[in-house]
């Protein structure tokens, strides 16, 4: 059997997948990506954040595409959620977590249609795409990764090697495996249970197009309008109650948690559950909210939801893995140009992304600790678990780093939830964030830095996408660490710039 050799071999094509393939062909290397699925295939994880269409697609040079591809415009987000029983509503435009520049909404996706885009530009590219290609296993030489195994649209099994492989094949991807091991966060082990409904409820205009999300005593709801008439609505509700609530069935368990939520009962009524093609099922996700103890290994890097995933609650899913996708990308091509070790691309890539992953758990877990009813399984739930330390080690080992201890972890906790639940009340009274930053203190929290971690990955992704070269220079994020090139696809050692 014939073995083809590349300079990188790309696992599924998902946003992580294409995205990661595209920018390393457009470095000029040679890329084969292999995809299970005939695409558009289905898959969860409609709302996206600004970053990912004005960083990621123009970087990409596909945000043309996507802004002529019709899909919802998305302000911000509505949310029922917390001390306050009437909706709150953020929008990009105004808020501490984006930098602005135009770049103040994005769209929520049929993520059907959105990753066949990118998938299509990696072809462009000039990445050698292969759909209806399964990846069995990578090909291991002397502790390395030094290509895959896979069976071709014929079934028949086949061989590749290259270079590098990365592995974005998303949640059921085994292959993270010769990296590290699968770590569960505790505190997010949900169930969601989702559907597609025609002609739910438009919140009034600006906001027709936000996500909305409603706590409610079972967990919350997610509702996203994916077109003027279609809405994706999804039941996040907690896993140790899945045997009990879904003997009604799925369709019976989700009409029982629609019963227990006023407001999403209210925009659903007259709406009709779409029953046919690939809309016309329910859907359900567990075990989602996990991180790789290690994301790479040599010759192989993980991306995406091979990597890691906290919770929909946010959108933070297709981010996080197009935000790696970039940092991947540096790393294979400044190693394929043979310019610094090893070691130093690999770890400038892991710390990068886990940090990106840290902050958004930090404030995932934050804004799950504002005060919702006490009396509610769900959210006491979520409180014990995260006040039970054994439970908890593991994890917070692993989004912390070695010093931090669970208890501080849990120490940290109420200060989060206490400055999300100030900044939510600061929103609603219509404070602009610059005057809530100038009143706002709390000696034990400093939520500067709360807010620049949050910040960081995209304020870098934007200023690169939208600035390109002239942006200002590059910091490394830690001692003796790398800074992006000045193309932006490379790693280079900070004394090293501009030469
Ligand atoms: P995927 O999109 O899963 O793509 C992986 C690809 O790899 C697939 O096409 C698959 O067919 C292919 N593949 C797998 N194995 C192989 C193999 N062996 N060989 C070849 N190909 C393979 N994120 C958001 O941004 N916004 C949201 O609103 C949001 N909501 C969510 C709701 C829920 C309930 C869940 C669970 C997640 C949600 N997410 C959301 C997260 C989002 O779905 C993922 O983070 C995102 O899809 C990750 O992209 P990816 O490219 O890593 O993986």
């Amino acid at each position: 059997m014939s073995e083809k050799e590349y300079d990188l071999i790309v696992i599924g094509g998902g946003p992580g997948g294409s995205t990661a393939a595209s920018f390393v062909a457009m470095a000029g290397h040679r890329v084969l990506l292999l995809e299970r699925e005939w695409f558009p295939r289905h898959q969860i994880g409609e709302s996206l954040l600004p970053v990912t269409i004005h960083g990621i697609c123009r970087l990409l040079g596909v945000d043309e595409e996507i802004e002529r591809a019709n899909f919802t415009r998305k302000q911000g987000g509505t949310f029922r959620w917390g001390k306050d029983q009437e909706p709150w509503t953020f929008s990009f435009a105004n808020t501490w977590l984006l930098s602005g520049q135009g770049a103040d909404y994005a769209f929520q996706v049929e993520r059907s249609r959105f990753d066949e885009i990118l998938l299509r530009h990696a072809g462009r590219k000039g990445v050698d795409v292969r759909e209806g290609h399964t990846v069995l296993d990578t090909i291991q030489e002397a502790g390395r990764t030094v290509g895959v195994r896979f069976t071709d649209a014929s079934g028949r099994p086949q061989r590749a090697r290259a270079r590098f492989v990365i592995d974005a094949g998303g949640h059921n991807s085994k292959i993270h495996q010769h990296a590290g091991e699968r770590v569960f966060a505790k505190f997010f082990q949900n169930i969601a249970l989702y559907g597609y409904f025609e002609n739910g409820k438009r919140m009034p205009s600006p906001n027709e197009g936000n996500i909305l999300c409603v706590a409610f005593d079972e967990g919350w709801f997610w509702y996203i309008p994916l077109s003027p008439t279609l809405t994706s609505v999804g039941a996040v509700v907690s896993k140790d109650r899945y045997a009990e609530t879904f003997k009604l069935g799925h369709a019976g368990a989700f009409q029982s948690f629609v019963d227990a939520c006023p407001l999403i009962k209210e925009y659903l009524n007259g709406a009709r559950r779409v029953t046919e093609g690939p809309y016309g099922i329910f859907r359900v996700r567990k075990d989602y909210s996990y991180c790789n103890t290690r994301f790479w290994a040599p010759g192989l890097l993980l991306v995406g939801d091979a990597a890691c995933f906290i919770d929909p609650v946010f959108s933070s899913g297709v981010h996080l893995a197009t935000y790696a996708a970039l940092l991947v990308a540096r790393t294979v091509n400044t190693l394929l140009r043979g310019t610094l070790d090893a070691h130093a691309c690999t770890s400038e890539f892991e710390t990068r992304y886990r940090s990106e992953y840290v902050a958004f758990y930090d404030f995932l877990v934050g804004f799950y600790d504002m005060l919702q009813d006490e009396k509610s399984y769900f959210w006491s739930a979520r409180k014990v678990l995260g006040t039970n330390e054994a439970d908890q080690q593991a994890f917070v080992r692993l989004v912390a780093g070695g010093a931090t201890t669970a208890e501080d972890f849990l120490e940290m906790r109420g200060a989060k939830r206490a400055f999300l639940e100030e900044y939510v009340a600061s929103r609603t009274r219509q404070e602009s964030p610059e005057e809530f930053f100038a009143r706002y203190s709390n000696a034990s929290f400093d939520a500067n830095a709360f807010t620049q971690n949050l910040r960081r990955g995209r304020v870098e992704v934007l200023a690169q996408a939208t600035q390109g070269e002239t942006r200002a220079e590059d910091l490394p994020v830690r001692e003796g660490g790398l800074v992006p090139s000045r193309d932006g696809f490379h790693w280079v050692t900070p004394a090293k710039e501009g030469t």
